[in-house]
C-alpha cells in the first residue's frame, strides 16, 4: 500500500538529516565557481585556499577552539577512527595500552576498540547503567597508571542520553589522560565548548546537522599528537593526505553556523513535539521510554513495545509513511538486538521491539500526531498477530515491561 499521497513523515534524523538551504547554496557556489585546488598556487587555486581557512575558522569558533585544531576529516567514522587509534600508538610508544570507553558507543568507535583489542590493547567498558548515563566517577574509578584514552561519546545515538562530559574532562585533565568523545549526535544539537569541556579530541559529522554526508572534522587540541592513517600530500598539515573536500566543507559551515544560531528555537520545537510523542505514546500498554527522561538531547525518543518485532513495525510504518529506525542504522539487517539497549540490560526480547524516533526542527505538529495516530494502531495490529503476545496475555509468560 505504498502510496504516493501519503505525506512522508521523515522521523530518521539520527540516522541522517536532509541538506539545509544555506548549506546546498554555500555547496553549490564552491561547485560552480570556486572549484580550485586549495594546494595550487594560482589564482583559482588561492581563492579556493582563503576560503578554506575561513571555514576552519567559522567551525572552530562554534566549538571554541583555534582554526588550527580543526582537522577536516570525511564524517564521523574516520574522525573516530583516526582520533582513538592514534591516542591509542601513541600510549603504547610509552607503555600505556589501557583504554576506558562505555558499552553504547558507535560502532565506528566500538569496532575500532575491537580491533585495538586484537592488536594487544586493553579496554575496559563502562556500565551504562539502565538509564543509559554514566557517571564521571565510573571513569575516576577505572582509570590507571597505563591508560592512554578515555573515548566517551556526548550524547548517544540511538537512545539520545546525555553524558557528562564537563565532569569526564575535568577529570582526564586532572589525572593526564587523553579525552576524546564522539560528538556527532551533539554538535549544532546543544551548546559545545572544547575549552570549558576540557576536551583533548572530538568528532564531528556535518549530514547529522544538515550539511552533506560525507564531510566531518576531528578537533584536536593543540599539543595532542595526532597520527596520519591516509598517506599522500600534505593537507591537513600532513596529518590527513586528500585534496579537500571544499564544497562540502562550505556546507559544514554554513549547516553549522545555521545550526548554532537557531540551536534555542530548535531545540524547544523538538523538545515539545518529542514530549507530545512520549506522552501519547506511553498510553501504549507494556511500553518504555529508553534512556533518562530528562538528560537527553531534545530531539530523540526510543520506546520500547512488548510482544512486537521492531522491524515489523518500521515497515508497517514505512507503507504509512513514516519513515523511522529500530536503533541506529548501521545494525538494521541484523537480527541481533540492538548493543545499545542491551547495555541498559533489557532482556533480548524486549529489546528487539524497540523504535527510534529522531525529530528536526524540519518536522511539525502534524508529525507528531501521524506518529502519535499511527504507532499504537500499528503496535496493536502486530500484537493482535503474534504468538508471543498471546503467550503474555494468557499467562504463560509473564510480562517484562
Ligand atoms: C552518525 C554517527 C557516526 C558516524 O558518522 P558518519 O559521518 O556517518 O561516518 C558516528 N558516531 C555517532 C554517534 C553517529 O551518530
Amino acid at each position: 500500500m505504498k502510496n504516493s499521497e501519503i505525506k512522508t513523515v521523515y522521523a530518521d534524523n539520527a540516522a541522517t538529516t536532509a541538506m539545509s538551504d544555506v548549506a546546498i547554496d554555500a555547496m553549490t557556489l564552491y561547485l560552480k565557481e570556486v572549484y580550485g585546488n586549495p594546494s595550487s598556487l594560482h589564482t583559482a587555486g588561492q581563492k579556493a585556499k582563503e576560503a578554506l581557512d575561513g571555514f576552519r575558522a567559522r567551525i572552530a569558533a562554534r566549538l571554541n577552539a583555534d582554526p588550527a585544531e580543526i582537522y577536516f576529516t570525511s564524517g564521523g567514522s574516520e574522525a573516530d577512527n583516526q582520533a582513538i587509534r592514534s591516542a591509542a600508538y601513541n600510549g603504547a610508544k610509552r607503555g600505556k595500552k589501557h583504554i576506558i570507553s562505555t558499552a553504547f558507543e558507535h560502532h565506528a568507535v566500538l569496532h575500532t576498540l575491537k580491533k585495538l583489542e586484537r592488536e594487544g590493547f586493553e579496554v575496559t567498558y563502562l556500565d551504562v547503567h539502565e538509564n543509559g548515563v554514566i557517571d564521571a566517577a565510573q571513569v575516576g574509578n577505572a582509570i590507571r597508571r597505563d591508560t592512554a584514552l578515555v573515548t566517551v561519546m556526548f550524547a548517544n545515538n540511538e537512545i539520545g542520553t546525555l553524558q557528562p562530559i564537563a565532569e569526564i574532562g575535568a577529570l582526564c585533565r586532572e589525572r593526564k589522560v587523553t579525552f576524546h568523545t564522539d560528538a556527532v549526535q551533539a554538535v549544532g544539537h546543544v551548546p559545545v565548548d572544547v575549552k570549558a569541556m576540557d576536551i583533548d579530541m572530538l568528532s564531528l559529522s556535518a549530514h547529522k546537522f544538515h550539511g552533506a554526508k560525507g564531510v566531518g572534522a576531528l578537533y584536536v587540541r593543540r599539543g595532542v599528537p595526532l597520527a596520519s592513517f591516509i598517506e599522500g600530500g600534505a593537507q591537513e598539515k600532513g596529518r590527513r593526505a586528500g585534496t579537500e573536500n571544499l564544497a562540502g566543507i562550505a556546507a559544514m559551515a554554513a549547516a553549522l553556523d545555521d545550526a548554532c544560531d537557531n540551536m534555542n528555537a530548535n531545540a524547544e520545537k523538538e523538545r515539545r513535539l518529542c514530549d507530545k510523542i512520549i506522552s501519547g505514546l506511553s498510553r501504549i500498554p507494556h511500553s518504555k521510554l529508553n534512556g533518562d527522561r530528562n538528560k537527553r538531547l531534545p530531539g530523540i525518543v526510543n520506546m520500547c513495545f512488548e510482544g512486537i518485532e521492531g522491524e515489523s513495525l518500521l515497515l508497517l510504518l514505512d507503507d504509512a509513511g513514516i519513515c523511522a529506525s529500530s536503533g541506529s542504522a548501521c545494525t538494521s539487517g541484523s537480527l541481533d538486538p540492538s548493543h545499545v539497549l542491551l547495555a541498559l540490560g533489557l532482556p533480548h526480547e524486549v529489546a528487539h521491539g524497540s523504535l527510534r524516533i529522531s525529530l528536526s526542527e524540519y518536522n511539525s505538529d502534524a508529525d507528531a500526531d501521524a506518529i502519535v495516530e499511527t504507532v499504537p494502531k500499528v503496535v496493536a495490529y502486530l500484537r493482535n498477530i503474534s504468538p508471543v503476545w498471546e503467550a503474555l496475555e494468557n499467562g504463560e509468560k509473564p510480562h517484562l515491561l
